[in-house]
């Protein structure tokens, strides 16, 4: 459809270029928008040298793949941008790159698309998706994978677990590397391995500058530092390279589902268990309302060692109550991977609030479990769950400025909000979760994982990195000065 509009106004734009070369926009001028937010225009003689420079696609509201394009999974973000560059290759990221500096262009970047705060697309500026750069070499005898900048964790634990290897990579198979990993990176097997970063042995990064830069423990080593924790403020990751780990068990689950009015009894058991737990469990513990409006309390957790040893730990969760139902299972680890892929499907109307929880003293354990419980018993929502996950282990074996990401204390995350079908549903969940958040946020002394940040400010931010914000502004300062990258949980450079 594009190329057919091209194709009619062909003969005619020369001569009109000529005319206006400085005059008023044309029609295939595209409206725009700068770094500060400035309206601006894009030339349509701009854009077509971008385009020749370019070998991937660069699509513009025109075009029949647009709409497509500029999805991301939270529908709750339904922006235009004036252009998608669709990247090939570093090349094309490297250009395109150049396009956003040299027009000074608001500039979102895309692997997965899985931003809850929409920060992977933006209003009238410039996308540079990556989610064509999805090539991965794996490296069986040294156990180590190297993963394009737009790959998604099914990618890497398909070709992982194809050789009895796992990383500690997320949830749902159709989460981007990119993302994911920039901010951290919790998966089933971060207690025992890390989180995504703590196995994070190199990245190559297109900085704002346009150049390729190879940053790990030896080279670049303040660039190493910030992309672990400090998400995409330093440039965009082309390439990730991992440490794997030896992992070739079926998994066993187990879910435990008991009456909302029973709720306060098993989270406390669950904090009360969470202190002693093993490292090879993932476990969490959900306040849940379907959307009959029906609440309970679920423990769902899963052992990632061998079934038989895991079997007497998951009983443990049976008994945190009067169990309604109760079920297990055992599943290979990349099933298990995509076992949530339904649920968290595209297109659906999410929000949600989280924070990070260190050690709280018992009576303050005891606030939180009340004020979670209450609200969500006293506000009945369909669609809404309150979501503490155990975090620990090997993830807080790491010193705190060891990597950028500040959290090597908490202990849980917790997580509110809801996913519907309509956007109505979505603006109810906004209202409930943000007065919801006024209550638990205390708890998280202003800790939160970027990954899952939205209404978050430039104070928030600094107050979430804590001791670690001013060593990221300094390797921010340095690689992207003009703060090109600033669709993230963004950190701003010192004035030059
Ligand atoms: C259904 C679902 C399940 C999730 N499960 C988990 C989970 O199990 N564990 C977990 O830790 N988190 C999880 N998350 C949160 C997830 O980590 C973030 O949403 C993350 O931003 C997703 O990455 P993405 O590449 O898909 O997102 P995108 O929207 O594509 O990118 C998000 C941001 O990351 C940056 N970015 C992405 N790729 C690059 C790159 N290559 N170079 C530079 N910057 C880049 C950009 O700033 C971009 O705005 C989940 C989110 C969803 C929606």
């Amino acid at each position: 459809m594009h190329m057919h509009r091209r194709a009619v106004l062909g003969g005619l734009s020369a001569a009109i270029t000529v005319s206006y070369a400085f005059g008023p926009a044309r029609a295939a001028d595209l409206p725009a928008v700068t770094l500060d937010g400035a309206d601006a225009t894009l030339r349509d003689r701009d854009i077509q040298k971008f385009k020749s420079g370019f070998k991937g696609a660069v699509l513009q509201p025109t075009d029949a793949d647009y709409d497509q394009a500029r999805r991301i999974w939270n529908a709750m973000f339904e922006k235009r941008p004036a252009l998608i560059a669709k990247c090939t290759s570093v090349d094309d990221v490297k250009t395109a790159v150049k396009f956003a500096r040299d027009h000074n262009l608001l500039t979102a970047v895309r692997c997965g698309g899985h931003s809850i705060s929409g920060q992977s697309v933006c209003e009238r500026g410039l996308v540079i998706d990556l989610s064509g750069l999805r090539k991965l070499d794996l490296d069986v005898n040294a156990k180590t994978v190297r993963v394009d900048g737009g790959c998604l964790l099914g990618d890497v634990d398909k070709a992982a677990q194809s050789a009895g290897l796992a990383s500690t990579f997320g949830v749902v198979s159709h989460t981007g590397v990119g993302g994911l990993t920039l901010g951290g990176g919790m998966g089933r097997l971060q207690r025992q391995f890390g989180l995504a970063i703590d196995n994070l042995l190199e990245v190559q990064v297109v900085t704002a500058d346009g150049r390729l830069v190879t940053a790990n423990k030896d080279e670049n080593v303040d660039l190493y530092w910030g992309v672990r924790g400090g998400g995409g403020n330093f440039g965009i990751v082309t390439s990730f390279k991992f440490g794997l780990h030896d992992f070739n068990t079926p998994i066993l689950g187990g879910t435990a589902i008991y009456p909302g009015a029973q709720a306060k009894q098993v989270l406390s058991n669950f904090f009360e268990y969470s202190a002693t737990a093993s490292d090879k469990l993932w476990l969490v513990a959900i306040l849940s309302r379907n959307m009959k409006g029906d609440a309970s309390a679920v423990i769902s957790s899963n052992y990632m060692g061998s079934p038989s040893e895991g079997e007497p730990v998951l009983k443990a969760f049976t008994t945190f109550g009067n169990t309604i139902r109760t079920a297990t299972s055992t599943t290979a680890y990349v099933d298990l991977q995509k076992q949530s892929d339904q649920t968290e499907r595209h297109d659906r109307y999410h929000y949600a609030k989280s924070g990070m929880l260190g050690a709280l003293a018992a009576p303050q354990q005891k606030a939180l479990i009340d004020t979670a419980v209450d609200y969500f018993m006293e506000n009945p929502m369909p669609g809404t769950r309150t979501l503490l996950l155990l975090m620990g282990g090997a993830v807080n074996r790491v010193d705190a400025n060891a990597t950028a990401y500040p959290h090597r204390n908490a202990l849980h995350s917790i997580d509110v909000g809801g996913d519907g079908d309509t956007r109505e549903d979505g603006e109810k969940y906004v209202q409930w979760g943000r007065k919801y958040w006024e209550g638990i946020e205390p708890f998280t002394g202003g800790g939160f994982y970027i990954n899952s940040m939205i209404d978050a400010n430039e104070r928030r931010i600094q107050g979430n990195f804590g001791p670690n914000y001013d060593r990221l502004v300094a390797v921010k300062t340095k690689y992207d000065p003009t703060n090109l990258f600033r669709l993230n949980a963004n950190v701003k450079p010192k004035a030059a």
